[in-house]
């Protein structure tokens, strides 16, 4: 890293094996990390020389303003230090990567961008959801259940996502699931559709879910889970029955090797 040099890194979503080695090279050099709520102290732990600045932003909660964490990025590299900006995830994935770098370069700072491993997918795969399947889906779609003023984006066409995404995968979906449910229903998604919730993903505290979108909102509650959290709806949620690998992990056999049952080993056809 270079003195005066945002990088903008992603963090991964939780398990500090799955930084990028980018990532893990500017925790070593940084002099300031600039971290977000979803960032672990495990991962901050990598950089014991550098100082670090909570900016995070947790579920509408008055904190940071984005233009005050963006301005505060300004300023550190003005100051000839060498800024690690650290989001959950991948920064360009529902996480205003882009704004921050649009106001370093406005700014003329220098940056660089490392990606990270999205919730949405890497998240997912420790679930032993696969995001896209052969069997189920030739498109992904990823949304947001939040807009810019923390209300449900209604003005989603929820009804044209439907209809292109055999799989739906929903970032920030906790607060406004019963809406957002109602109106995949509408759109013609059955109620007997498979429903993944998965809490605090890769992290120890992993917990999955596994509903349906008919039944997901009193599930939910009935949980007691907490976000962050990823909301899978489509038919590789019954993958997991397959590839829930780290309950393989601790001894259990899994539940279904043909979950989707095609009635045939996965490499034939
Ligand atoms: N840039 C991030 C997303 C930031 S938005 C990324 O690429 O993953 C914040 C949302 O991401 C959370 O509300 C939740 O939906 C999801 N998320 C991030 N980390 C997660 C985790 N470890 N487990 C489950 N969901 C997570």
């Amino acid at each position: 890293m270079q003195p005066g040099w945002v990088w903008l890194c992603g963090a991964g979503p939780g398990d500090p094996g799955l930084l990028t080695l980018h990532a893990l090279n500017a925790l070593r050099q940084a002099d300031v990390v600039v971290y977000d709520a979803l960032v672990s102290e495990a991962i901050l732990a990598w950089a014991p020389q550098a100082e670090h600045r909570y900016a995070g932003k947790r579920g509408g909660k008055p904190s940071a303003k984005q233009r005050d964490i963006s301005l505060l990025l300004v300023d550190l590299a003005r100051q000839g230090k060498r800024v690690l900006r650290l989001k959950g995830g991948d920064p360009f994935v529902f996480g205003r990567g882009g704004e921050e770098g649009q106001t370093l370069v406005q700014h003329g700072v220098p940056i660089r961008i490392v990606p990270g491993i999205s919730a949405g997918i890497g998240g997912l795969a420790y679930a032993g959801i696969p995001v896209t399947h052969r069997d189920v889906n030739q498109s992904v779609t990823f949304v947001t259940g939040h807009d810019q003023t923390g209300e449900t984006p209604l003005s989603l066409d929820w009804e044209a996502i439907s209809r292109a995404s055999g799989v739906i995968v929903i970032y920030m979906g906790m607060k406004h699931i019963a809406p957002i449910a109602e109106a995949l229903r509408d759109a013609g998604r059955p109620a007997s559709e498979p429903v993944a919730v998965v809490c605090t993903a890769t992290t120890p505290d992993q917990q999955v879910l596994e509903t349906t979108l008919g039944t997901v909102v009193e599930d939910i509650a009935e949980s007691g889970l907490e976000p962050p959290a990823i909301i899978c709806v489509g038919r590789s949620v019954l993958m997991r029955q397959a590839l829930d690998w780290q309950a393989m992990a601790r001894g259990l056999a899994p539940r279904d090797t043909d979950p989707l049952g095609r009635g045939r080993p996965a490499e034939s056809a």
